[in-house]
Formats: C-alpha cells, structure tokens, sequence
C-alpha cells in the first residue's frame, strides 16, 4: 500500500525546487555546493567526471527508462552539474538491470556504451563505513518498519513498475530476523562475488565486500539502520578501497 513520503532528505529536495527554479530565472549559474559532484554516484556506464559533465545534454532519457525510479537529475540543492543524472543510494539504488537500458538510452556519449550488462558497471565500491551501527554485527533483530521507507518511495512513484513490486516482496520478512539485506539484495548475477555475511570475531555477522561489486547502491538502500551502516563511495575501485588494507 502506497504511503505518504516523510523523509526529511525529500522535504529538502523538493522544497527547494523553487528556489532552482528562481535561480535559474535569474540567470544565476553558480551553485553552494561545488564540492559535491566529486561524490555523486552516477549511473552505469558513466564517463570519468569531468568528460561526463562535457558530454551529458541533460536529456533525461537515462532516468526515463529507469524501472526502478533510481535516477534523479541535480538540482539546485544537489550540487552543480544541474540537470545532470546521479542516484542517491539512501533512497533508491540502481538494480543492475540486465540489458541496463539506461546506458541504451544516452544519445551523447555521457554513458558509454560498451557497459551492456550488469558485470560492466563500475559506480564505484561498497564499504562498511559505520560498522559500529551495523545490526547483524550486534546480533540485534531487524526492526519493525525496516522496510517503510521502500514502500514510500515506491508509493510515491505514478508508475509503479512491476520490478519494483518484486523487489518489495523481496524484502518482505526480515523483521526479528538475523539482518542480512544488503547481502541478499544485491541485484547483480552472482552476488556472492560482491558480498557475503560472515562470521565477526564478537559472535555476529557482518558484510563482506569482494572484487565483483559493481558500486550500484543497492546494499545502501536497504539497510535498515537510520544512517546506513553500508556506503557506496563512487568511483573508487575495489582495488583502491581494499587491495591495500592492513
Ligand atoms: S541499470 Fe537499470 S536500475 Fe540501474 S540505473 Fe540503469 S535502468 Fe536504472
Ligand atoms: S555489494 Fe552492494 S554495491 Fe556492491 S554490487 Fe552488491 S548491492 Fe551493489
Ligand atoms: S543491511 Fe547489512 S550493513 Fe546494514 S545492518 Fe544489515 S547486515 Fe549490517
């Protein structure tokens, strides 16, 4: 059932929507937030950042495509690179699609094109930033309500796709159980090369992330905790992450 999205992060977003849009009046180019785009998770086959942000005509025709609703375009609030596509994996990852369509449907050159399945997507890797706060490491039960937020976003949605209600049966049932969502959504075709649970040296469990992570955002998603417990940091290779680890 559809529900009434609360979440403070959309108040923000759409709320400045009308500042975006008299700024843009004004002729005003400039945005507060320079910085960011050096973090924002773009879609699957995006080019380095800078040739990205040359070649994207922000079209929108990527986030069309979007099964799952997973791609947004920068506004005002969301750095520069206005009109430009990214994927804010606290409110909804990318799931890999198998043919990624949105990779098809560039017209410029901005997602190229030789990303033609899950395996050739590289957003960037997933890490365990906040291992303190991670349930399954503390044996604590996944709460009630884990998954409101999914329904939110889904309800909220005008064309609800049929992916997206699979993937919110996916995630039915895991309340009072060992968490382990972010293992179990990860939407490539062998996930156990990208993450696994495994036993922590306090007697729980915790995610393990392996070379095959493609960076899709998925695992941040689901995460039950208020911040999620497992980030995606885009454009940063397995290698580079973990290779050099002590
Ligand atoms: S691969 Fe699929 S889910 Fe991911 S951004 Fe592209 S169209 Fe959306
Ligand atoms: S571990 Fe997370 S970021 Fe990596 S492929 Fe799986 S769901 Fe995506
Ligand atoms: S989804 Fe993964 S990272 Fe988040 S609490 Fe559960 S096991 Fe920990």
């Amino acid at each position: 059932m559809a529900k009434v999205k609360t979440d403070r992060r959309d108040f923000v977003k759409y709320s400045t929507l009308g500042i975006f849009a008299a700024v843009l009046g004004g002729g005003i180019a400039l945005s507060p937030y320079p910085l960011r785009a050096e973090t924002r998770l773009r879609p699957p086959g995006a080019v380095d950042e800078k040739e990205f942000l040359g070649l994207c005509i922000k079209c929108g025709q990527c986030l069309q495509v979007c099964p799952y609703h997973s791609i947004e375009l920068a506004d005002f609030a969301t750095g520069h690179g206005i009109g430009t596509p990214y994927i804010d994996a606290t409110v909804r990852g990318c799931y890999a699609c198998t043919a990624v369509p949105c990779v098809l449907a560039c017209p410029s050159g901005a997602l190229d094109h030789a990303c033609e399945k899950p395996e050739d997507i590289h957003m960037g890797i997933a890490v365990l930033e906040f291992p303190d706060t991670c349930i399954a490491m503390s044996n604590t039960p996944v709460p009630k309500g884990y998954n409101d937020r999914m329904y939110a976003f889904t309800g909220a949605q005008r064309n609800v796709t049929e992916l997206e209600t699979q993937l919110l049966d996916k995630m039915e049932g895991y309340e009072g159980k060992q968490c382990t969502l972010c293992a179990d959504v990860c939407p490539i075709p062998n996930p156990l090369s990208a993450i696994a649970m495994v036993p922590d040296a306090n007697g729980g469990n915790r995610p393990e992330i392996y070379d095959g992570c493609i960076g899709c955002g998925a695992c941040e998603e689901v995460c039950p905790t208020s911040i999620p417990s497992i980030v995606v940091k885009p454009r940063v290779s397995y290698e580079e992450q973990y290779e050099n680890r002590v």
